[in-house]
């Protein structure tokens, strides 16, 4: 007990009011004591966790050269090879490539267009490329259990369209920042500087691309994003690009007969775009994606080039040590391989039934928890049940690791000479990209799974409808099995209901217990539903965070989703762990004079889960684009909901907002 609550105390500001600013403090002495380490762009429960689980990974690629992964680790950290070779393994990838799409000044005509075509396909099955539109395939949204081709927009080097848009590339940071980073590959990788206007040609043309894309907002429903039609519907939508050839080249002749397209009016706008585009631009733009995709692969000098560019988004202040940029090169290029040895030197088997246990009462608390919402009719709450108990549970790892010759075999084609890094990594590329190409006209795998072992988070996955926590994620801060349970519930509980909580998010709630997407509720009560979710929008878009001066707010509609399921979670976890056998939130829980109850010690384990600081720029990235809110919002957001937080601190309601409640 006096190890759990001394790892508390150390992180908390008690001096901070826990009613007001819980995060503060929950989290004002773990901020104050750590720095973000110079190669990091934030630092937090998460990643010092991440870090940690790294570093038991390198010990064991670096202390043996026996082994597929530990060769292919070698092979990445012999600098001095990888050096003497310079940019030569991307000038002969480019050349064995055999691309025949050449520069010119005017337009395409019917004969560039096919040979577009063909070299599009190349770049994917030879180096992973893509240019402006992506290809995959994976499971009918509609139809769960079989494969679809998917077609989306793609092709920018900034991970938002909001970088391009209404910017100024002559002034604006960002743009500048990729400008230079164009320049500076083009003249290593080439050996001369290009024409000046090269880089600001292909800017310009992200920059078009950005503008007919489909907003992130839109990005986040299913149901917009679901179009499936005819291979020769989209064709028709490009009536100059041969998509037909295209296809047959990228799935080796294996019919195509339907694709769904995410985003069917961008595929409309490319059409007139390209044909309006220079040869040599998109001549240019396609040696870019190619150039810029394994710049960081090559010699010190173009990681350098690459990661120089990675620093002013990212605001970080040098790069990772080299062992860690392997490690996570290996685990990217022999997923399985790095499972099993995380999962065999640092996991224990205890921690499943553990987490088993705690996802059934959690699934049980979400089906009570039912009988007290009244919006809801009576035939979507039965159809709610159904899906919750159809929700499968995927805990620590894949059987599939613990088969050699699985092992062996699934990874033949992966090379690992000692003295050719490059093409040991492009051996990977090519390997994951026919492994995804190959899944075409093959049911779903529902066995795969999406993170590797050590990977500390978890996911939802709506056309599987199940939940997933790698053995990574099953240990301090999140769990310890012999803790008190108020820590764990409040730690890999909240977790796991966040997860279940997704399958009823504003996403997760337009698929069925089958995975498939289609309406199970009654209008009404999806209207209600929709009510009850805008609060949320509301609650969230008033968080802030400081940036260039000034401020800039959370995206309440972009982080809908998450925020749904951190609420939902919350408050789920926190009644599997009242209703669990033997509980008594009232209990108290002294150290060294000072005492918390359990369920104080619920809440503060749930909010020390999320201590977390980052760089300006990695914060107003993570604002821009990424779904989830910052961390403080997180935490101050769910407590701000709970009336059991109020009494477990006995606080008082500081304002007269209506507490926000979905689930
Ligand atoms: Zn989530």
């Amino acid at each position: 007990m006096n190890e759990m609550l001394n790892g508390m105390y150390s992180k908390m500001n008690t001096s901070a009011d826990a009613c007001t600013n819980f995060y503060e403090y929950a989290c004002g002495g773990w901020e104050s004591k750590e720095e973000i380490p110079d190669d990091r762009s934030s630092w937090s429960s998460f990643g010092i966790l991440s870090k940690s689980n790294k570093d038991v990974i390198e010990k064991l690629l670096a202390s043996s050269k026996e082994g597929k992964a530990n060769e292919y680790y070698h092979s990445c950290m012999d600098q001095n090879a990888i050096n003497g070779r310079g940019v030569q393994p991307l000038l002969s990838l480019r050349d064995s490539l055999n691309l025949k799409f050449k520069p010119g000044s005017g337009c395409m005509t019917s004969d560039d267009y096919n040979t577009l075509a063909v070299d599009l396909a190349k770049l994917y099955k030879g180096a992973g490329v893509e240019g402006f539109f992506c290809f995959g395939v994976g499971a009918d949204a509609k139809n769960s259990s079989s494969n679809i081709v998917g077609a989306s927009q793609c092709g920018l080097s900034l991970d938002e369209r909001d970088y391009y848009v209404d910017k100024d590339p002559h002034t604006d940071k960002t743009l500048l920042a990729l400008r230079e980073y164009i320049h500076s590959t083009f003249t290593k990788v080439e050996g001369k500087e290009p024409d000046a206007t090269l880089a600001d040609g292909i800017i310009d043309f992200e920059t078009s691309l950005a503008t007919i894309m489909m907003d992130k907002i839109s990005l986040r429903d299913p149901q917009k994003t679901y179009n499936k039609m005819d291979s020769s519907q989209l064709e028709a939508k490009m009536p100059k690009f041969p998509l037909s050839l295209f296809l047959n080249k990228l799935y080796d002749g294996k019919p195509v007969n339907k694709v769904d397209v995410s985003t069917p009016e961008y595929f409309d706008k490319l059409s007139t775009l390209l044909e309006k585009t220079p040869k040599t631009t998109v001549y240019n733009f396609l040696s870019w994606k190619l150039f810029s995709a394994h710049m960081s692969h090559l010699d010190a000098a173009s990681f350098a080039i690459s990661f120089k560019f990675s620093q002013a988004l990212s605001g970080v202040e040098k790069a990772p040590r080299r062992e860690e940029i392997c490690v996570g090169r290996t685990e990217g290029a022999l997923p399985d391989h790095i499972s099993r040895m995380f999962v065999d030197h640092k996991f224990s088997e205890g921690s499943k039934k553990f987490a088993e246990k705690m996802i059934e009462n959690i699934r049980k608390a979400f089906i009570k928890n039912l009988d007290t919402i009244t919006w809801m009719d009576k035939e979507t709450k039965l159809a709610a049940k159904n899906k919750a108990l159809k929700i499968k549970d995927k805990i620590a790892y894949p059987a599939k690791i613990h088969d050699d010759n699985f092992l062996t075999t699934h990874y033949q084609t992966i090379e690992t000479d000692p003295e050719k890094y490059f093409e040991n990594h492009m051996s990977a590329v090519k390997f994951s990209v026919k492994e995804e190409c190959d899944k075409l006209g093959k049911p779903v795998d529902k066995e795969e799974w999406g993170m590797t072992s050590s990977t500390v988070n978890a996911y939802y996955d709506p056309s599987k409808n199940e939940i997933v926590f790698p053995a990574g994620i099953l240990q301090l801060p999140f769990f310890q099995s012999d803790y008190h349970k108020a820590f764990n519930y409040g730690g890999i509980g909240v977790v796991m209901g966040h997860e279940l909580t997704h399958g009823f998010d504003d996403q997760g709630a337009k698929y069925d217990e089958t995975g498939n997407l289609k309406s199970w509720w009654k209008n009404s009560t999806m209207q209600r539903f929709e009510e009850k979710t805008s609060c949320l929008v509301n609650q969230y878009s008033e968080f802030t965070i400081a940036y260039n001066k000034g401020q800039e707010h959370v995206n309440g509609k972009l982080t809908l989703g998450e925020n749904i399921a951190d609420n939902g979670g919350f408050h789920l976890s926190y009644n599997a762990y009242k209703n669990d056998e033997g509980s008594n939130p009232d209990e108290k829980l002294s150290y060294s004079g000072q005492g918390f109850t359990a369920k104080q010690i619920f809440f503060l384990s749930f909010a020390q889960v999320w201590c977390a600081k980052s760089r300006e720029a990695a914060l107003h990235r993570q604002v821009m684009g990424d779904p989830h809110s910052p961390a403080f919002a997180r935490v101050n957001g769910a407590v701000a909901n709970s009336e059991i937080f109020d009494e477990a601190f006995d606080c008082q309601r500081q304002s007269n907002r209506k507490r926000c409640h979905v689930w």
